[in-house]
């Protein structure tokens, strides 16, 4: 990980504020951000280098103005070097690059930006604002005890995600407002966000917090509505010191909660109460959401957890195998962690059948107990991929024929991608030579086996090739 470069490297330290940069800066920053996107991908820059602002040069240091510390220390750890690397490449004379704090240099118009600190109101238990008849508080969702920071396993998928959440959870004024936690499902945002309301109940036990789904919020809004209570239910929601509403995917599309939805929202964030909020998606990605919402939604910090990695996975299975006191035999954590990429979820589910079942029959867990256990699951997690799309999508990419997968020509164009499927379908399904056979027009498992070998070694042979193969087994995959 890049270390952060400070200031003060020999140059002259003028006042940030003092700078200006020139035309011709702005052009070239507008290359780097380019460049940068290329190289560390289109959705980081967006979320990170876009935000910054071009604040000017100091002698041979360019200084860029970060809108709060966590997105200072976030870039200076993970995109300075690529920064530097651009601006090298499009100005000779510049050798390091310079992080500071600034204000945004474009202010949104609309926004009360004047802080005004949180107030500290009379402790009221979460779980006291809970109601159903009209007239006392509206409710929000109790919390999973499970769901805590310390339980959470944290890997380079969701290590922004994470280190956001806590960092909103921790402090006692907004850093980034809204926080916006989005990812697939199964991969976490529930934890997270359960994990900051246990946090702050810790740290900050007078802050009123509220969980909720979207879904329950729009619960009470329709029943305010029925009850003719919106007074009391605008009061309650706009009161709390941290609102955190989760799966806000389900507001889309229902227009009069989605404007009080976003009514709330403003007066919180107006306030300087800290809304968190989770998603399936981008907040630019929502479907069926209001232009004006999306783009307020994406104002503070957007942090994405990304699919798990291996690794990931195996660091949880440890963990939830240490928590539950038992001891799995290693090769069965790495063969889940393998093979359950789906997410997490599927992934404790895997875990507790078989501890389940080892339990109920009295057996010790080994690897072949494990498939035992999991077939149906494993095969579910395979059957993502059959050995039709494999070929469809080979005879699509050489442009032959469908029916040429299983026919006997054996010209030199229409045989090497049939090979290529059959390489394909070993290494992308877990069918076995014979099964894979018949699928090509019933040939003998070593007719398989010998393509297999033979797509190998041309691809340690020739390049363009190889590529073709992986070009292919991505699209595949994904
Ligand atoms: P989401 O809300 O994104 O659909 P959840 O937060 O409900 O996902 O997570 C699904 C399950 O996976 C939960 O039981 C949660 O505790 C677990 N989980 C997710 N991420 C982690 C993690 N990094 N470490 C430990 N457990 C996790
Ligand atoms: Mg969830």
């Amino acid at each position: 990980m890049a270390q952060p470069q400070l200031a003060n490297q020999g140059i002259a330290a003028a006042s940030a504020e003092r700078l200006t940069p020139t035309a011709m800066l702005k052009d070239q920053w507008n290359m780097v951000k380019e460049l940068v996107a290329a190289d560390i991908g289109a959705n980081h820059a967006k979320s990170w280098i876009n935000p910054l602002d071009l604040l000017g040069l100091e002698g041979m240091t360019l200084v860029l103005g970060s809108p709060n510390t966590f997105a200072k220390d976030w870039i200076e750890n993970h995109y300075l070097d690529a920064l530097v690397k651009a601006w090298k490449q499009v100005n000779v004379i510049i050798q390091e690059v310079k992080i500071v704090i600034a204000e945004p240099q474009v202010t949104v118009a609309n926004t009360n930006s004047v802080a005004t600190a949180p107030q500290i109101k009379v402790v009221e238990a979460f779980d006291s604002f809970e109601k159903d008849e009209p007239g006392s508080s509206y409710t929000g969702a109790p919390l999973d005890n499970r769901f805590t920071f310390e339980n959470f396993v944290v890997g380079k998928p969701n290590e922004l995600a994470y280190a956001a959440a806590l960092r909103v959870a921790e402090s006692s004024t907004p850093q980034f407002n809204p926080l916006f936690l989005y990812g697939g499902v199964g991969l976490g945002k529930t934890h997270l966000m359960h994990a900051i309301a246990w946090k702050i109940r810790q740290c900050h036990p007078n802050r009123k917090v509220i969980y909720l789904s979207a879904e329950k919020f729009m619960y009470q809004f329709v029943r305010a509505l029925r009850y003719k209570d919106m007074v009391s239910f605008k009061d309650q929601f706009r009161a709390v010191d941290v609102l955190m509403i989760d799966d806000v995917q389900f507001i889309s599309g229902k227009d009069t909660t989605q404007e009080e939805f976003f009514h709330t929202f403003n007066a919180l964030v107006d306030k300087n109460h800290q809304v968190i909020v989770s998603a399936d998606k981008s907040p630019s990605d929502l479907e069926n959401m209001e232009e004006r919402l999306k783009s307020r939604l994406g104002w503070g910090l957007v942090a994405d957890i990304h699919p798990t990695t291996y690794e990931l996975r195996l660091g949880i299975l440890q963990a939830k195998a240490a928590a539950l006191n038992t001891v799995m035999p290693k090769e069965v954590l790495e063969f889940l962690a393998f093979k359950i990429t789906s997410n997490i979820r599927e992934l404790e589910g895997a875990l507790n059948r078989i501890l389940a079942h080892s339990s109920l029959v009295g057996r010790s867990i080994s690897l072949d107990t494990t498939q035992e256990v999991l077939r149906d699951l494993l095969r579910s997690n395979d059957q993502r991929l059959t050995v039709e799309e494999i070929q469809r999508k080979v005879a699509e990419y050489f442009n032959i024929k469908m029916s040429d997968m299983v026919s006997n020509r054996r010209m030199q164009n229409i045989a090497r991608p049939r090979q290529v499927a059959m390489f394909i379908a070993k290494q992308l399904t877990s069918k076995s030579l014979p099964e894979i056979g018949r699928k090509f027009g019933g040939r003998d498992h070593t007719t398989i086996l010998h393509a297999v070998r033979k797509v190998q070694e041309l691809c340690a042979d020739d390049f363009d090739f190889a590529n073709d193969v992986e070009i292919l087994k991505r699209s595949l995959q994904t």
